[in-house]
């Protein structure tokens, strides 16, 4: 087979980089096509030089907005990894999508703010959507080729974070720096904040709601402090099947690449039962962290609700790593802009991307007031 052409969105990020470590060892099957970086020219430069990719571009820069859907529907791409952070994600993936390529979907944020579209655009390009997110390669992978039917609930697990033991008071007052310190993935800086906060698993749960088909009553949260257990599927007759693995994104991205096949990779360490130990599971404290409730709660209101959470979310992490607002403030002004701005309408690109932009401003003004 012809080796298969990837774009990877947001190269120089946690996922782009450990995308190119994988691809690295897999010369025979792909190739890479497409690169882009939003603001650091040298590292997309030196990355340019190792992979001599056909199109690179930095999408920050002055006209910057067409270069990620020129990479995303660049014609010698096959697969497009999209790994940038945010809603900005959106476009890309829709384009992607449209123009028939398979979409490795590390941006969550795409189908949390616009799940709709994007499984329209799936179908009317006959694009693939697959996901990187761990827990729903997880369910991907443990879900086989059983119907929907057959399922009786998804339980996504969680790390819990860095303050999964912290009482209430020690995690209002945390500070930037004991939040990015996560215990068992390094990540970029905004999904790190997020797991720490839960909103991660937030966005998680309406991630699985849209890939998966199954209602928000059916997808349930726990707490795994080892992240060996990627995620389980429940079916109807009780069975519940497991995916487990090293906390490395890099099986779920090569999985992503070539799904439903398998491919051999000498890169991703085993695991050993044995030296595993015990793995161990603990119900989610909600009042101490009341993001996963916030979010999964907005989404059910449907329309623009899941839309408003994410970019009330993401204004809000941006002013705490700036130390504008305390870890406690970003529950509070995503809470408060969800009840304000939550019943908007999202049923159009046009309305999604309204709601979005109120929702940032209103957190704004939250934030300064
Ligand atoms: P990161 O911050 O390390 O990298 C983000 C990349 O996107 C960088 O290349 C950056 O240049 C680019 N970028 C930033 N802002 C952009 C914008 N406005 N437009 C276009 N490009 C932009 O982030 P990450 O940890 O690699 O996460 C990327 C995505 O993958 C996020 O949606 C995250 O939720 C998801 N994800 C990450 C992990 C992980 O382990 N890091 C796991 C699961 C899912
Ligand atoms: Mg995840």
């Amino acid at each position: 087979m012809s080796r298969r052409g990837v774009a990877i969105l947001g190269a120089t990020g946690s996922i782009g980089t450990s995308a190119l470590r994988v691809i690295a060892r897999h010369p025979d099957q792909f190739r890479v096509v497409a690169l882009t970086a939003h603001a650091n020219r040298e590292a997309l430069d030196q990355l340019v030089t190792a992979h001599h990719p056909v199109f690179a571009g930095l999408s920050g820069s002055a006209g910057g907005g067409d270069v990620l859907l020129a990479a995303a529907t660049h014609p010698d791409v096959d697969i497009v990894l999209n790994a940038v952070v945010g809603a900005a994600g959106l476009a890309a993936t829709l384009a992607a999508l449209d123009a028939g390529k398979r979409v490795a979907l590390a941006n969550k944020e795409s189908l949390v703010v616009g799940g709709q579209l994007v499984l329209e655009a799936a179908r009317r390009g006959g694009g693939e959507l697959v996901p990187v997110d761990s827990e729903h390669s997880a369910i991907l992978q443990a879900l086989g080729s059983a119907p929907t039917s057959s399922v009786r609930r998804l339980v996504l697990t969680a790390s819990g974070g860095p303050f999964r033991a912290s009482s209430a008071a020690e995690v209002v007052t945390a500070t930037v720096g004991q939040t990015l310190r996560h215990p068992t993935w390094s990540m970029g800086r905004k999904i790190t904040v997020d797991s720490a906060t839960l909103a991660n698993k937030a966005l998680e749960v309406i991630e699985a709601h849209f890939l998966f088909g199954l209602p928000f009553d059916a997808i349930d949260v726990v707490v795994h402090p080892q992240s060996i257990v990627h995620s389980f599927v429940e079916f109807v007759d009780g069975s519940m099947l497991a995916q487990l693995g090293v906390p490395s994104m890099e099986l779920p991205i090569l999985y992503a690449f070539t799904h439903p096949e398998r491919s051999t990779d000498v890169g991703i360490p085993r695991l050993d039962p044995v030296a595993m130990g015990s793995l161990t599971f603990e119900a989610v404290r909600h009042d101490v962290f009341p993001m996963l409730s916030i979010g999964v709660g907005a989404a059910r209101r449907g329309g623009a609700g899941a839309a408003v959470f994410n970019a009330a979310n993401e204004v809000a992490v941006g002013h705490f790593l700036d130390g504008r607002i305390t870890f406690g403030g970003i529950p509070e002004v995503v809470g408060e802009t969800v009840d304000t701005l939550g019943s908007l309408a999202g049923g159009t690109r046009q309305e999604l991307l309204d709601a979005d932009a109120r929702a940032r401003a209103h957190v704004e003004g939250l934030v300064r007031c």
